[in-house]
């Protein structure tokens, strides 16, 4: 079962198009929780993924490990064309 999220993220205000499920969220990071919460402003409780990703504080965890994954895949999808 999951829930579909269409309210705006706290950040930008955009709509955000993603869902949660008892676990875990989808398209958006849900700051009101303990964790998450290290990487919002005060007051934010929904943040979408974009937000997310200019954050500093969220890049300087996530930023190297995601740059590695994209350069990855690049390499695969570069294999698949020689
Ligand atoms: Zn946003």
């Amino acid at each position: 079962m999951y829930e579909k999220i269409t309210a705006p993220c706290d950040r930008c205000h955009e709509p955000i198009d993603g869902f949660r499920t008892e676990r875990e969220t989808a398209g958006y990071y849900d700051t009101s929780s303990e964790y998450w919460q290290q990487f919002a402003n005060e007051g934010e409780e929904k943040v979408c993924d974009r937000c997310m990703w200019t954050d500093p504080r969220y890049v300087a965890v996530y930023g190297e490990t995601n740059a590695l994954s994209i350069i990855v895949a690049d390499t695969t999808a570069a294999d698949e064309y020689t």
